[in-house]
């Protein structure tokens, strides 16, 4: 909170000398609400901004924010994993890093760059508090008035998916308290399916890759089925429920759950804390934290990051435009669930690791999610990390990986991160990330040779536990 506190400070000094507030952000939707909530923040004192949502920090990015000479730069969402390059290209400059990765080092050297993250005193990256959360802090301390941001900086957290058990943690909550306080957001325990406000209860089902329901997950005729014999219209939807119907469905559910086999982890994270805000109707897409994410995420995956932070600001005709794009998103969402499944057995197994390539045949944006899938549809051993490789989309002479894991792989002693990193540095790629999730980008002829590294790593890391 101090460092949140100096941060504020010195925006709010920049803006007083009428400079302007050089904004980066991540592409997703922790980023976009991050770069949201300062971008207001900003505005609100009367100051004015500039704001990029970027894919990745790269030297190439830094060096030309560095041409654009500005006095303050504010990094969020990303930044923690490239200090050194921050500190090499623009050392001219105040530089804030608003973020939650494990950062390089504690923090800067240079004594007008300041890390605000709270990984060094002792935050889990993934679960206490994510992007948007530090922007909040930030903006909260540059003016009381910023707690109106609170439901902002929740949906980022849900986007990252840090209420994935079921409850949010850490400093997640103190969110939530500065939110319910305002009367601006409310903490149900509901089901924690996508689709509460715009998907009829079958694709509701039919659609839930995260958990999966057995049987029903991927089968929408089966959805509508189960539902219909258990009383049910397939086609209303979640938020039209009376009280004691939404309970009758909890039940029928759970008990499906069991009755299949279901993991634990799964039936426990059914249903849990879902965040809906009365700033918006029901029924609308933004009234629900996890429903909003998703929409800023479908336009960051289309290069349109800028218009889900219009969403965020407010601007009616952004959120329309925007809209059309969610269908197309989590259509191929579903097309990428068949892919995997159906593929699965070209996925190589190492000692440590799944590493499955998939070529064009999966959006480089959507491996992180197709990871995940082969998790949660029970493809993957649960103790065993997944690496999901597709060809980039800008470069063809690269690929792009996403690593995911759960919490019992991470009790052997694994970190996707630090062990994507390593792996980056001897291929000439760039990676980094969380322990449970992470990233990389490497030449695409070095695929035999990234999954015979990575299992090395992994190997090493688990030793090292030992
Ligand atoms: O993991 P990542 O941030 O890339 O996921 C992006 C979004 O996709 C999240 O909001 C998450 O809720 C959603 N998702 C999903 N089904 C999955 C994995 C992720 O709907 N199996
Ligand atoms: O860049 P950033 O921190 O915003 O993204 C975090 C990533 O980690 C998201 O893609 C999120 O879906 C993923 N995640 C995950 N499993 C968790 C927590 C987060 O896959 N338990
Ligand atoms: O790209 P992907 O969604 O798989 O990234 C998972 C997590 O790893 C995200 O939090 C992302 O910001 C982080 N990451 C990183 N450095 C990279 C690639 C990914 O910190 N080079
Ligand atoms: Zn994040």
């Amino acid at each position: 909170m101090e460092r949140a506190r100096e941060g504020a400070e010195l925006i709010k000094m920049h803006i007083e000398l009428g400079h302007t507030v050089r904004l980066v952000s991540h592409r997703d939707a922790d980023g976009i609400t991050a770069g949201a909530i300062l971008a207001k923040a900003v505005a609100r004192e009367g100051g004015s901004f500039q704001l990029s949502i970027v894919k990745q920090v790269s030297e190439d990015l830094i060096r030309e924010l560095a041409e654009e000479r500005h006095e303050i730069y504010v990094f969020s969402d990303l930044g923690s994993g490239s200090m050194d390059l921050i500190d090499k290209h623009l050392s001219f400059a105040t530089v804030i890093v608003a973020d939650h990765h494990p950062p390089e080092r504690e923090g800067f050297s240079n004594e007008s760059h300041l890390l605000v993250n709270p990984v060094p005193f002792g935050a889990n990256s993934v679960r206490d508090l994510s992007g948007s959360g530090v922007a909040y802090f930030v903006a909260r301390e540059m003016n009381e008035k910023n707690r109106d941001l609170a439901y902002l900086a929740i949906v980022g957290s849900v986007g990252d998916m840090q209420e994935i058990d079921g409850t949010f943690h850490g400093m997640n909550l103190d969110i939530i308290k500065d939110g319910r306080e305002l009367g601006i957001l409310e903490v149900r325990k509901e089901l924690r399916l996508f689709g509460r406000e715009s998907r009829p209860l079958r694709q509701m089902l039919a659609y839930s890759t995260n958990p999966e329901i057995p049987e029903i997950t991927g089968d929408e005729r089966k959805a509508i089925e189960w539902l219909r014999a258990r009383g049910f219209d397939p086609d209303i939807h979640y938020w039209q429920l009376r009280e004691e119907e939404k309970k009758k469905l909890h039940d029928a559910l759970v008990i499906h759950l069991i009755k299949h086999g279901a993991p634990k982890e799964a039936i426990d994270r059914l249903i849990g804390d879902v965040v809906v805000s009365p700033l918006y109707p029901e029924g609308d897409p933004r009234h629900e934290a996890r429903e909003f994410a998703t929409l800023l995420n479908a336009t960051g995956r289309l290069n349109a990051g800028t218009l889900g932070v219009a969403i965020c600001l407010g601007d009616e005709e952004a959120y329309r435009k925007a809209k059309k794009m969610l269908d197309d998103y989590k259509r191929e969402q579903i097309e990428v669930r068949k892919f995997i499944v159906q593929n699965w057995g070209m996925a190589d197994e190492g000692e440590h690791a799944y590493v499955f390539y998939a070529g064009r045949n999966i959006r480089d944006t959507l491996v992180g999610i197709a990871a995940n899938m082969a998790i949660n549809a029970g493809l993957a051993d649960p103790e065993k990390p997944v690496v999901v490789i597709a060809d980039s989309e800008e470069d063809e002479n690269l690929v792009k990986a996403s690593a995911r894991t759960t919490e019992k792989a991470l009790a052997k002693g694994y970190h996707l991160g630090e062990a994507l990193k390593e792996v980056a540095e001897k291929l000439g790629g760039e990676g980094g990330g969380h322990a449970i999730a992470a990233g990389i980008r490497f030449p695409k002829g070095r695929i035999d040779e990234f999954i015979r590294f990575f299992n090395e790593v992994l190997k090493k890391q688990a030793e090292g536990r030992r």
